[in-house]
Parts: structure tokens; C-alpha cells; sequence
């Protein structure tokens, strides 16, 4: 199990926005998310939240209840709260899948996302980590439109070999 969200490339914190490409240690707050196979990341990406929520607004409406009711349905919050609280060491948040609660040290496959102030790890609901089999149901529950807009945003982004990357799934990853 990775519990760091530095970039691979340089091994250092990310520092600019995949999108807009503004300093992430101006914006007041980014996420990073990250996608394992085999244990080895193929996938990895630090968005300033003016992006963040831009890309959400893209999709649909439709998507976002379906994606939210899919965590809120499968996640005690609660128990997460009491468990961790917002002190926690990062491991801790990503001991399990957010979803179904499966051991991460028995995974190959999953992804991570983590919220960041500035440089700071942002401790409560994140960090979280999906197994990939949540991640493939969680796909399945959005619509081709958003299914489309978020291939194409991967594209546009990471051109090149990164934009073939896929999930054993033959999805892309989403953002967590
Ligand atoms: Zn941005
Ligand atoms: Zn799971």
C-alpha cells in the first residue's frame, strides 16, 4: 500500500495544476489522486479546486447524485469520524477500502485521493483509498456523458501513452 502523494516523477510534492497549471502552494486548497495496478501507479494527478469543481460541473447531474449516493450508501462516516478523527496518522485513512471496508494490504489494485492545504494533508473524510473492484461498481453507476467527458478530460490532459491508460476494467480511473 502507497501512502504518499508526492509525484512519482520527481518524488516531491506535486507543484502546479494539471489543468490550469497555476502553483498549487497558491491555491488554497488541491487534490491528488493516484491509481495503482499491480502496486505500481499508473496514474496520478494534482487538480487546484477552481478546477476540481469546474470538472465536476461538467458532469452530469445525473452522475454526481449517482456518484455521491454510491459513497454515501457504503460508507459509516460516522464510524470513520470516531475512528480517526482528523488526527490520525495518513496510513490509517487507507488501511481499507472507503466502500467496502477490504484490508488494503491485500490489494493490488486500487486508487487513493487526498486533499491538500497548500502543502498540508487535509485529515477527516480523506485521504481515501478504493479497491478496484468498488472502483469498477462506482463507474458503472454514471452515465456514458460523464463517462465521455471524463475519457476526454484524461486525453486532453495526459496525451500521450498516459492517455491510453486503463484499469484492468478497460476504464479509466475517476476521481475520487
Ligand atoms: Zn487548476
Ligand atoms: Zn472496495
Amino acid at each position: 500500500m502507497h501512502e504518499d502523494f508526492n509525484s512519482l516523477e520527481t518524488g516531491k510534492p506535486f507543484t502546479h495544476c494539471c489543468t490550469c497549471d497555476c502553483l498549487l502552494s497558491d491555491a488554497s486548497i488541491h487534490v491528488i489522486n493516484k491509481s495503482y495496478v499491480a502496486h505500481e501507479c499508473i496514474f496520478e494527478l494534482a487538480m487546484c479546486m477552481e478546477c476540481r469543481e469546474d470538472m465536476n460541473s461538467k458532469l452530469s447531474e445525473e452522475s454526481r447524485v449517482a456518484m455521491f449516493d454510491f459513497m454515501h450508501d457504503r460508507t459509516d462516516m460516522k464510524k470513520r469520524e470516531l475512528e480517526l478523527g482528523s488526527d490520525a496518522e495518513p496510513a490509517a485513512y487507507l488501511k481499507s477500502c472507503i466502500t467496502c471496508g477490504i484490508d488494503s494490504t491485500t490489494l493490488t489494485n486500487y486508487s487513493t485521493g487526498a486533499m491538500f492545504s497548500h502543502q498540508e494533508l487535509q485529515k477527516g473524510p480523506f485521504p481515501i483509498l478504493m479497491c478496484s473492484t468498488c472502483e469498477e461498481q462506482l463507474a458503472e453507476t454514471i452515465s456514458d456523458e460523464t463517462r465521455n467527458t471524463w475519457d476526454k478530460f484524461i486525453g486532453e490532459h495526459f496525451p500521450g501513452p498516459p492517455s491510453e491508460i486503463k484499469l484492468p476494467s478497460g476504464n479509466k480511473p475517476l476521481l475520487l
